[in-house]
């Protein structure tokens, strides 16, 4: 539904994250003079003191990870036409979710260690379209700039907003970087039989996710001379659109990638599992 405000209210609210994603959104200096030209924030606890509970489009900071989290999503849904997941624990449960694999007595311990019997919480951390509907998603750890802006004004003028269905490795051959797999062929390939053996994700060396990561940051880790570590989550449909030629060249699986590190994939794993 388009908003019916000319100008439209825009909040913004935060549940479990690192407020990393609203923080960029903060620090975007004169790009944020564009956005406030075409919407009003009402809503933003980071740079504002006001508070408004009337507002168009509200983003979502954060995973899902309790009843109350869930109520006051709800709440925030049924006040705004449009809600946009910001950043990839509210967009796929992200980093929270490493967390969903391991038993939840373990992890309250770990934790909160004797306060843990204080807290409520799910065994599971969710991304908010397990919630609620959700029109808009901006994905990475933290969330890009422009693509921030592009979906905004991708919503604002009625479009879809352009968000790539391929993998990382598609943008790291177009940036002719060399492969995190090809860097030391000798060591890796060792690596890469480690983990495919045992999984044991922190004795291995350079591994990369790049082939079932959904693409759109440019390839900016191993431009950098580092990994993908999967912040954008899941491509869709790993099992189809994964890059095959890099996982055919190491003799990797789409599973055993996905299995490598589970830093940010931990809820649409499960998800995916149940599709099948
Ligand atoms: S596996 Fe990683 S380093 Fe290799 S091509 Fe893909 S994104 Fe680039
Ligand atoms: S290369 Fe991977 S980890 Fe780095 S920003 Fe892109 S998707 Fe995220």
């Amino acid at each position: 539904m388009k908003p019916e405000s000319v100008k439209p209210k825009v909040a913004f609210f935060d549940f479990a994250g690192c407020e990393g994603d609203q923080l960029q959104v903060a620090n975007m200096e004169e790009k944020i003079l564009d956005l406030i030209e075409v919407v009003d924030v009402v809503n933003f606890r980071e740079i504002m003191t006001e508070r408004s509970d009337d507002y168009d489009i509200a983003f979502i900071e954060g995973s899902i990870a309790s009843d109350h989290d869930a109520e006051r999503l709800k709440g925030i849904r049924e006040n705004a036409s449009w809600v946009v997941a910001l950043g990839s624990c509210a967009a796929i449960g992200g980093i929270n979710s490493i967390r969903n694999a391991q038993p939840y007595d373990l992890v309250q311990d770990r934790v909160y260690g004797d306060d843990a019997d204080k807290i409520e919480a799910w065994d599971v951390a969710k991304p908010i379209d397990a919630v609620v509907d959700v029109d808009g998603y901006v994905y990475g750890c933290p969330i890009n700039q422009d693509e921030f802006v592009h979906v905004v004004e991708s919503l604002l003028q009625g479009k879809d907003p352009n968000i790539p269905t391929y993998p990382v490795c598609v943008e790291c051959k177009m940036n002719e970087n060399v492969c995190v797999f090809a860097r030391d062929p000798e060591k890796n390939a060792a690596n890469i039989k480690q983990a495919v053996d045992n999984g044991s994700p922190a004795e291995a060396g350079p591994f990369c996710l790049g082939p079932v990561t959904r693409a759109g940051c440019d390839s900016q880790c191993v431009n950098e001379g580092t990994t993908c570590w999967g912040c954008r989550g899941l491509v869709p449909n790993p099992n189809e659109n994964a890059h095959q030629e890099v996982l055919e060249k190491y003799g990797l699986s789409v599973d055993e990638v996905m299995n490598k590190f589970n830093l940010y994939f931990g809820w649409q794993q499960e998800e995916l599992k149940n599709e099948q």
